[in-house]
């Protein structure tokens, strides 16, 4: 099989909604009238950003989901992405795998595979999503306002913490790990949320790196600072059975600065905060207030006691790491 056997079978479907898909050398899509485009790219290295044990199916999935988080934290309706693969060769079950975990997540989404590019090399994946949204609604993450409150939606933690058990360094109940598992390798991205919280909220950001970390980028980008809680940490939809079970001042590490969540985070007025609360019924995932906005800049946390932590919660750097 050749490369270009290999995009027709596995990467090359009927257009729906694209004027003109794979295949020539772009793709075509009419814009909806007035609307804006929103556009991100996310890109996955093995051993960067996935273990080479990862199933394939898996992997297809979560290398679309990273890409819709951003949609989903911008507000915007996704439309069609693209995909530049490199492979060290062509593995046919590999990509049976990759492109059905892949697919299944597009149709959900109705995000519709309009082209790439095919190479050889080491394993990376790189996805350039596409979506929509009214001029003005894009959630963005210069506008918190003083005296916002801070929200999380569903709940943070469980993908450090499979990653930390496959380390060898934590051990977890099978069913604990398996749930963990699922959150690491097949992240939901919030799409509907998003969606829901335009007009609603005030700035957003999908959590990635770690909770505190991508706070931080709201903080900056709004010039202002924040006081977080941590009662949520002890007990509220946030925290799953799995993470109950680990030591308080671990759940907080893990929760803060764990990582790869793929979770909205975002700021509202409080007097949103029933209009906050039917977005996620309506997107059915639960959201959890964490904090709140304040004057000046950086980030503080809160003990159990209300007294401001002394510590730091790092988030991920490529770079640094
Ligand atoms: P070109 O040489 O003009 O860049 P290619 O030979 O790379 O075109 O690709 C042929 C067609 O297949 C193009 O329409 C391209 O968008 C599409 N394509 C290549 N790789 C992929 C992929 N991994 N997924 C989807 N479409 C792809
Ligand atoms: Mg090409």
């Amino acid at each position: 099989m050749g490369e270009f056997d290999l995009i027709t079978r596995y990467f090359t479907r009927p257009a729906k909604r694209a004027v003109l898909g794979v295949g020539d050398d772009c793709a075509l899509w009419q814009i909806q009238p007035g609307m804006q485009l929103a556009v991100s790219s996310d890109m996955l290295v093995e051993g960067r950003h996935f273990l080479s044990t990862v199933p394939p199916k898996r992997l297809g999935h979560k290398a679309l989901a990273v890409n819709l988080s951003d949609l989903a934290a911008s507000g915007a309706k996704p439309v069609a992405f693209t995909l530049a693969l490199a492979m060290p060769r062509i593995d046919e079950s590999w990509l049976q795998g990759f492109s059905a975990g892949l697919l299944a997540l597009a149709d959900l989404h109705q995000c519709e595979l309009v082209g790439g590019d095919t190479t050889q090399g080491p394993l990376t994946i790189c996805i350039t999503v596409m979506g929509e949204v009214p001029p003005g609604d894009a959630l963005l993450r210069q506008s918190a306002q003083v005296g916002d409150d801070i929200y999380i939606s569903g709940s943070v933690g469980d993908a450090r913490l499979a990653l930390e058990v496959m380390r060898g360094q934590l051990s977890l109940s099978a069913s604990d790990f398996e749930s963990c598992r699922q959150r690491m390798e097949q992240p939901e991205p919030r799409v509907a949320l998003g969606l829901a919280l335009r007009g609603v909220a005030n700035a957003c950001i999908d959590v990635s790196d770690g909770l505190a970390g991508d706070l931080g980028h709201v903080l900056k980008a709004s010039q202002v600072g924040a006081v977080l809680t941590t009662d949520w940490v002890q007990d509220s939809a946030a925290i799953s059975a799995a993470m109950q079970s680990l030591p308080f001042a671990r759940r907080l590490d893990m929760a803060l600065a764990g990582g790869d969540d793929y979770e909205l985070l975002f700021t509202a007025a409080p007097e949103q905060s029933d209009a906050v609360q039917h977005a996620a019924n309506e997107a059915n995932v639960s959201v959890t207030c964490i904090g709140r906005i304040t004057t000046g800049s950086g980030l503080q946390v809160l003990d159990l006691q209300g007294v401001p932590m002394s510590r730091r919660f790092a988030s991920y750097d490529h770079f640094a790491n």
